[in-house]
């Protein structure tokens, strides 16, 4: 009989120790890639917002900008017109106008190049047009801030020298119509009109009408479709990181997944389904690792082989399904004797063996004994009220360096063996040479 290759064979346990540094790796990437995965994350929402934020203020500065340059040529377009002469104030100042600080400001600027201009006024009405009014004269100005409903010029036409200028105006040519004047919600509709200096009172009055509604248009259009692109951005963002997140999760229940049928197989692969002992793979890796302190830190152990005492008569004479009974009953009492750190095996059919850990001869042989006489005292009783009982006989080897698991598990099986020829119920420690003692007996026997 060839003996297996044990030096060659990778060790269930070396195997094991492989798996674990693997899932261990993956599991380190998983809890490092988490850290980053929660910025890039963070990123994803966030980029969208900050993209359309950037993009919109440069947007909306730019709409801005046509605004105010298209104000500017108007304005001074206006202001070029206006007669220079003894003005030397302006009140920048208007109604609705006081939403557009940077417009007061604008036309404040414009005052300090034409000082001649007495008064300056803004005013956006619902239709969302600027009206700008340059006044070299502090009164309609100061009424055009305000504007009485119903006809303007009516109203305020009621002095000598402003029917004149309305005479004046009219007498003019200029293009002037009824509309141009403030009614409530009405406005200008022209773009600029010149009165000359009226007679009496001397003075020039400007009206511009800006239309604002371009503007506020565009800005409109420009905040809907930022909105809408952030919104859907976002909802792509949300796909995304939601899908991050579940690829993340669906990696790392793969990972536990693995390790628990690992774990599973890893128990099936080592445990005899009957008893519930360790199989000789398992033993085998208790073997190496057992081997290893004893050659590093000098660390004894011992092996024990045990074999139940006529088994088969058992099996004749309470049936199988009995003798199975035994055999876990036997395990059973076995593993409360043996400590913790010892390994329990069956070998096959009704023999098993105990790698006694930091075990001498001494200790190894008073455990092999607890071991025979806690056999003894089992008792089943089958159906029909008998009562089963049985022996085991024990051979022990105490590990030398050298020995393999196969050497090992012989030496104690020639123990073994001579207990069971010295009569069963007993236990024999292996010594060089019991097997002329073992042929020995052997002979006597037959
Ligand atoms: P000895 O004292 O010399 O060991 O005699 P024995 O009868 O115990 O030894 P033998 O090798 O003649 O018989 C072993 C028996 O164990 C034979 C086989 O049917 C039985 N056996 C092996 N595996 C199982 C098992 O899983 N369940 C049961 N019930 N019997 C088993
Ligand atoms: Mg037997
Ligand atoms: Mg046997």
């Amino acid at each position: 009989m060839t003996e297996p290759d044990h030096k060659n064979k990778k060790s269930l346990y070396q195997d094991d120790i492989q798996f674990r540094k693997d899932t261990g790796q993956i599991r380190e990437y998983l809890d490092k890639s988490r850290f980053w995965r929660n910025v890039v994350l963070v990123l994803i929402m966030l980029a969208p917002l900050i993209s359309f934020g950037l993009y919109y203020s440069a947007a909306r500065s730019q709409v801005d900008q046509d605004f105010r340059s298209q104000l500017v040529t108007t304005t001074r377009m206006v202001a070029a017109v206006i007669d220079a002469g003894k003005h030397d104030r302006m009140v920048a100042n208007g109604g609705n106008g006081s939403e557009y600080p940077e417009l007061l400001s604008l036309l404040a600027g414009i005052h300090s190049q034409f000082p001649e201009l007495r008064q300056l006024t803004t005013r956006i009405l619902r239709d969302n047009n600027l009206y700008i009014v340059l006044d070299t004269d502090l009164a309609y100005g100061a009424n055009l801030v305000n504007p009485p409903s119903g006809d303007l010029l009516k109203a305020h036409t009621t002095t000598t020298e402003e029917n004149e200028g309305l005479r004046l105006l009219l007498g003019t040519g200029l293009w002037y119509s009824k509309d141009m004047v403030f009614n409530g919600e009405q406005a200008y509709q022209g773009a600029c009109v010149l009165l000359p200096a009226a007679a009496s009172a001397d003075r020039t009055m400007l009206c511009s009408v800006f239309s604002a509604d371009a503007w506020l248009k565009h800005i409109n259009l420009l905040e809907r479709n930022s909105l809408l692109a952030i919104f859907f951005t976002i909802l792509a963002s949300i796909f995304l990181a939601y899908s991050v997140l579940k690829n993340h999760v669906q990696v790392t229940k793969s990972l536990h997944l693995a390790e628990k049928q690992r774990d599973m197989f890893l128990e099936y692969s080592r445990t005899d389904p009957l008893t519930g002992a360790l199989n000789r793979r398992a033993f085998d890796s208790a073997y190496v690792i057992a081997e290893a302190q004893l050659r590093r830190n000098k660390l004894p152990f011992a092996l024990i082989t045990l074999d139940i005492d006529h088994f088969k008569l058992i099996n004749d004479r309470y049936g199988h399904d009995q003798g199975d009974l035994v055999l876990r009953a036997l395990v059973q009492s076995l593993q409360k004797v043996i400590r913790p750190s010892d390994i329990l095996m069956r070998m096959g059919g009704e023999e098993f063996a105990i790698l006694c850990n930091l075990a001498d001869a001494n200790q190894a042989w008073s455990m092999a004994e607890k071991l025979r006489e806690t056999a003894a005292r089992i008792r089943l009783t089958t159906s029909d009220g008998k009562t089963i009982q049985f022996t085991i006989s024990l051979g022990i080897r105490i590990i030398a360096l050298g020995d393999n698991v196969v050497l090992a598990q012989k030496y104690a099986d020639v123990a073994l063996y001579c207990a069971k020829a010295g009569g069963r119920n007993k236990t024999v420690i292996y010594t060089p040479g019991l097997e002329e003692k073992l042929q020995t007996l052997q002979a006597a026997k037959s």
